[in-house]
This record gives structure tokens, C-alpha cells and sequence, in this order.
């Protein structure tokens, strides 16, 4: 017998949260513990914020959900206000980062079919990738950790490394519909597309009547100091899915598209029964509101340059740090060979109070509300040297 009722798919820590008050979270003992993990970058604004609590609450109270069957003002006026701050022309509103990936995935391939090509259903992706736990998503990606024991997945992917455009652009066939990939790869272990891959990737979409398609779940959303990542390259894509911040915390994803790359997304095509509800939409707003608010983004990119600079200064004192990763508020600490990125997450929580997350490549990943602080910086610095000097490391 599983000692919870829940089904035993997450290595589960000791820290059982009751609480959050701004950048900390509080645990069923009254222990604090300094949040540099956001919900994995969804608690953009940090815990409690008082405009989505109040937008939430009042939005309960009004209208909570109506199906899709009827008309959307708060859809409506949501997603205008996305696509004036995108490259889409229109929105599909989602519970999640899967469902937003997926609805991309459906909308590449659809693309095709209402272009006359129905052949061009493959998509091209990235080795490290991740996009999600449903079974087309995990087919979208090759680390066997997510796959094994899944098959038969979803057929029409092919996986190149990421950040190595000539491998790219020789995956493209007769079956080519487009690529896949995070801007910024999270999960991966924070590392940013090189402006020559992101570019020519769409250079390659445009020449060869290909979709880009980016995974901006993580990085997006104001993470990277940019309402999305997509603006560091001077690029626009054609579809991109978006979750984690843009709900501050609450179920809500999207997935955006020019008004050509969506042409085969018709009546009957796609739906959910929440996505989008009048309750998600309050609380989109509300999150929305404070990152266009006058000057947000450019805090973001001061803080997440301050962060690093704090953290660069601080690498050189101990054997066990490598280098900085990553882009704004995503940031990540590469470990070397000699400590577990995972086992320092465990000591920094345990033992200093400290949450971050791990990622893949041995990093650990710095994903602190966007709303953090000069004395947050300080403290987590702090916690981190001293986590550092007191952490023995076990070999990875
Ligand atoms: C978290 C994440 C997803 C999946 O989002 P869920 O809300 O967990 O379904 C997809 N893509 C990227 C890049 C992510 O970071």
C-alpha cells in the first residue's frame, strides 16, 4: 500500500506548504522557507498577491464558468489583449502547458492539411526537450526517462540536438511540417537558443513554407526580462504555446497564432470544456495587468541582472559551482561533475530554508516570483554560499 492517496509519480520532499506570503512559503510546522522556485515559474507574482486575489474572488462570486457553447466578453477581452502584445492573431485558452502544446501540435499539423499538404505532418524537435506529460507531448521529445514504458507514441517527430542548426536543417523532408522547441529549454537545463539556431530556424520556416512553433511555457510570459523570449531574437513565430505565469497560479494556459498558421483550426476542430472560463480569464487579467504595468518587464531584466551578477561573484568562491545559465528570472547554476545538482536542491531545503529546482545537465534552476527584491537577492545569495560551504557533495 503507497503510504498517500496520491499516485506515488513525484519524488515528493518534506516541505508540505500550507502557506505563502509573498516570496516565502510556510509549511505545516510554521518553518519559512525563501521561494526560488515559484511553482516552477507560475507564481510570477509571488503568494498572495492582492490584485489576483481579489480579482479571483470577485470573479467567483460573479461568474465562475459557462461552456464554450456561448459567447466570451472575458475571452474575448483577454485574448485581445494577448494578441496586441504578441505576434498572434488569435487565442485558444487552455487549463495547462500540455494542453497548450497540444493545441499547437493539432494546429502545425492542421496547417498543412488545410494547405493541401496533409503529407507535412512532422515535426522537428530538440534532444532535452520537454513539453508536457501527454502522450503526443512526450512523443515530441527523446529522453526515454518520460517515454519508457508509453509506447506506442504518437508517430511524426524527429529529434536533433538543440542549438545545432545545420542538424535541424538536415532533418527537413517532403514530411516536414515545422519545428518545435523551447526558446529558452527549461527542464533541460536552462539553456537559451544561440541567435544563430533561432534565427535560422525561421530563416529555414520561411524558405521552405515550414511552421515555428515555440514552447514559451517556461520562458515566457515576462520570465526573460521580454514579454517573451521570442523578442531577444528579433524573430516572431508562428504558433506558440504559453502556460505557467500567465495565471499567476491559477489553471490557465494558451496557445497563440498568426491568423494564417491557424487557418485549418475550424469549427469543431479543438475544444475544452474549461478553457477559458470566466474564472481562468479574471485571473489572467489580473496577472496580466501587473507585467504591462510602467516599467515591470524592465524590472525584471534589472533584477535578473543583479541576480546574476550577485551569483557570478559568488561562483569563483566554491569548487562546486561551474557557470550561469539562462536568461532574466530563468537562471540556472551549472554543478560540477563532483556534486548532484538534485542532492544540493534537497540541502539547500532542508537545510537553509532555500527552494530551488533541479534541471537536467546538472543544473539548478533559479526561478525566483518576478516580484522579488533587493533583499531577496541578498538572502538567497547568502543561503546559497552558506549552503555551499556546508554541503558535502556526493558524486552525480
Ligand atoms: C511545464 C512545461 C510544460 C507543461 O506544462 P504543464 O502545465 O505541466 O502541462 C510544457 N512545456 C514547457 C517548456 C514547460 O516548462
Amino acid at each position: 500500500m503507497p503510504i498517500t492517496p496520491l499516485m506515488p509519480v513525484y519524488p515528493r520532499c518534506g516541505v508540505r506548504p500550507v502557506r505563502g506570503e509573498g516570496c516565502y512559503l510556510i509549511g505545516e510546522r510554521g518553518e519559512r522557507y525563501l521561494d526560488f522556485a515559484a511553482g516552477i515559474a507560475v507564481n510570477a507574482l509571488g503568494h498572495g498577491h492582492p490584485k489576483l486575489v481579489k480579482a479571483i474572488a470577485d470573479q467567483a462570486a460573479t461568474l465562475m464558468h459557462v461552456s464554450n457553447l456561448y459567447g466570451s466578453p472575458q475571452g474575448e477581452h483577454f485574448a485581445q489583449r494577448l494578441v496586441d502584445a504578441s505576434f498572434a492573431d488569435t487565442v485558444f485558452f487552455t487549463n495547462s502547458g500540455v494542453e497548450a502544446v497540444e493545441c499547437a501540435i493539432k494546429t502545425a499539423r492542421r496547417y498543412h492539411y488545410a494547405s493541401g499538404n496533409p503529407q507535412r505532418h512532422d515535426l522537428i524537435t530538440f534532444n532535452q526537450a520537454f513539453h508536457g506529460r501527454s502522450l503526443g507531448t512526450i512523443s515530441a521529445t527523446n529522453q526515454a526517462k518520460m517515454r519508457d514504458g508509453f509506447e506506442p507514441l504518437l508517430p511524426g517527430f524527429k529529434y536533433a540536438p538543440y542549438n545545432d542548426l545545420d542538424a535541424a536543417l538536415a532533418l527537413i523532408d517532403d514530411h516536414t511540417a515545422g519545428f518545435l522547441l523551447e526558446t529558452v529549454q527549461g527542464e533541460g537545463g536552462v539553456t537559451a537558443g544561440s541567435e544563430a539556431f533561432i534565427q535560422g530556424l525561421r530563416k529555414a520556416c520561411d524558405e521552405h513554407g515550414l511552421l515555428l512553433v515555440l514552447d514559451e511555457v517556461q520562458c515566457g510570459y515576462g520570465r526573460t526580462g521580454k514579454m517573451w523570449a521570442y523578442e531577444h531574437y528579433g524573430i516572431e513565430p508562428d504558433i506558440m504555446a504559453v502556460a505557467k505565469g500567465i495565471g499567476g497560479g491559477f489553471p490557465l494556459g494558451a496557445c497563440l497564432a498568426t491568423e494564417e498558421a491557424a487557418k485549418g483550426m475550424v469549427i469543431g476542430t479543438h475544444g475544452s470544456t474549461y478553457g477559458g472560463n470566466p474564472l481562468a480569464m479574471a485571473a489572467g487579467e489580473a496577472v496580466l495587468d501587473v507585467i504591462l504595468g510602467d516599467g515591470f518587464l524592465e524590472g525584471v531584466t534589472k533584477t535578473g541582472e543583479r541576480l546574476r551578477g550577485a551569483l557570478e561573484q559568488m561562483i569563483p568562491n566554491h569548487d562546486m559551482f561551474v557557470e550561469t545559465r539562462g536568461k532574466g528570472l530563468m537562471l540556472g547554476i551549472k554543478l560540477a561533475d563532483s556534486a548532484d545538482a538534485r542532492a544540493f536542491v534537497g540541502h539547500l531545503r532542508d537545510n537553509h530554508g532555500l527552494l530551488t529546482v533541479s534541471a537536467g545537465e546538472n543544473v539548478v534552476r533559479i526561478l525566483p516570483p518576478l516580484v522579488i527584491e533587493e533583499s531577496h537577492i541578498t538572502e538567497f545569495v547568502q543561503k546559497m554560499s552558506e549552503g555551499a560551504r556546508s554541503f558535502a557533495p556526493v558524486p552525480a
